[in-house]
């Protein structure tokens, strides 16, 4: 174990796997982890202090060695629609964003998985800022004990328990940022903390094949698949990464994901961002059905939200509504999903480290006024 010379660990930055070595390492007990996850997690405390049934020794011991690091939440919106949206500035100054969605019987955090994305999806507000670096599993799971605290569900009960689904469709390509991802999400699952069920945590991504296999057999929760186009050349545009991993590989990967030859049909969800003319045609819905054959799979259908400096137009909703008859038709469950919070730039694709952003365009308008 390294580290507890000089800088000391962030104690966020672990599942339980790795708080039991930690521990062990300190000479202690690995229950200890458990009491340690319970207190942070479930209770919300993030003085080592107050931590009592840790012994008196412990309790003197850790604040040397280790610390609870979390991102500061440096502003706080909410919606018209009670969306909430939290910027968030890490130590080394990048900045993230994090949204609360709140619906009848079900409240889902969407969190980010780096600063800014590699991907550069030609829709995609966060693509268009560029790719700044992987946030690390502390600065992951900052994310829902930070929307813990501040929707007060500390200390959780089932009354008070606001978070009941995770999905990873912030900033950023969860699947690249693979290791990290997988330790926050066995957090998320843990019984210790925050006890998700596993098909309601959610991993999107827009095709990286060989981490969606790896993902299946790491860490089986709920897939989303960016799809976006039903063939390669417009998925080429939308979506460069498809230059890498075609429709072909990436269709195969959902099959070996929902698990067809071992009967285990986990249903994968397909995001369709809706472009008025380029994707929404009655062709390309009747391509999306051919290309979807044999795959137990469900559409979201996303009205595109307005990006600034960027071409496209949302689909009108008569051809939303085609499309989504068209697949219904065939049978494919589909549903369009309702803009939440586009109000305050918290809907699909609108975030970005905005600190960067308005750092940006000060410079401009200094420069041309
Ligand atoms: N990189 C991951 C997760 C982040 S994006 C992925 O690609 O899946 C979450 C979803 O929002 C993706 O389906 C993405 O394509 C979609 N999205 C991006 N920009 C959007 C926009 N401007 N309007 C609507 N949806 C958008």
């Amino acid at each position: 174990m390294t580290g507890t010379a000089g800088r000391r660990v962030n104690l966020l930055d672990f599942d339980r796997p790795g708080l039991e070595a930690w521990f062990a390492a300190l000479g202690e007990k690995p229950f200890r982890a458990v009491q340690v996850m319970k207190w942070i997690h479930q209770q919300g405390v993030t003085d080592f202090g107050a931590m009592s049934n840790l012994s008196k020794a412990l309790r003197q011991r850790l604040p040397e060695v280790a610390e609870l690091r979390l991102p500061e939440v440096i502003s706080e919106q909410i919606s018209d629609d009670g969306t909430r949206k939290w910027m968030l500035r890490l130590p080394d100054g990048g900045a993230v964003e994090t949204v609360f969605i709140p619906e009848a019987g079900r409240g889902t955090l969407c969190v980010s998985s780096q600063v800014g994305c590699p991907l550069e999806c030609s829709f995609c507000a966060t693509g268009r800022q560029g790719f700044n670096r992987n946030l690390g599993t502390g600065e992951i799971l900052g994310q829902i004990f930070l929307a813990a605290r501040l929707l007060g569900q500390f200390p959780c009960t089932p009354a008070r328990r606001r978070i009941t689904n995770v999905v990873f469709m912030g900033m950023g390509e969860p699947l690249l940022n693979f290791d990290n991802v997988v330790r926050a999400i066995n957090v998320m699952l843990d019984e210790n903390a925050y006890g998700l069920s596993r098909r309601r945590v959610t991993v999107s991504t827009a095709g990286v094949v060989p981490a969606m296999d790896r993902l299946k057999e790491a860490s089986p929760v709920s897939l989303a698949v960016s799809l976006h186009a039903p063939d390669d050349r417009l998925r080429d545009q939308l979506v460069p990464l498809n230059r890498t991993y075609p429709l072909k590989e990436l269709l195969a990967a959902c099959k070996r994901f929902a698990g067809e030859e071992s009967g285990s049909h986990e249903q994968i969800t397909f995001e369709y961002v809706m472009l008025d003319g380029v994707n929404d045609s009655s062709a390309q819905a009747h391509a999306l059905v051919r290309l979807l054959a044999g795959i137990p799979a469900k559409v979201n259908l996303i009205p595109w939200n307005p990006v600034a400096g960027v071409d496209y137009r949302r689909a009108k909703p008569q051809a939303v509504e085609r499309f989504r008859a068209i697949l219904q038709r065939a049978g494919l469950i589909t549903i369009t999903r309702k803009t939440r919070g586009d109000d305050i730039d918290a809907a699909c694709g609108q975030l970005v480290g905005r600190v960067a952003a308005r750092a940006a365009r000060h410079r401009r308008e200094r420069a041309t006024g």
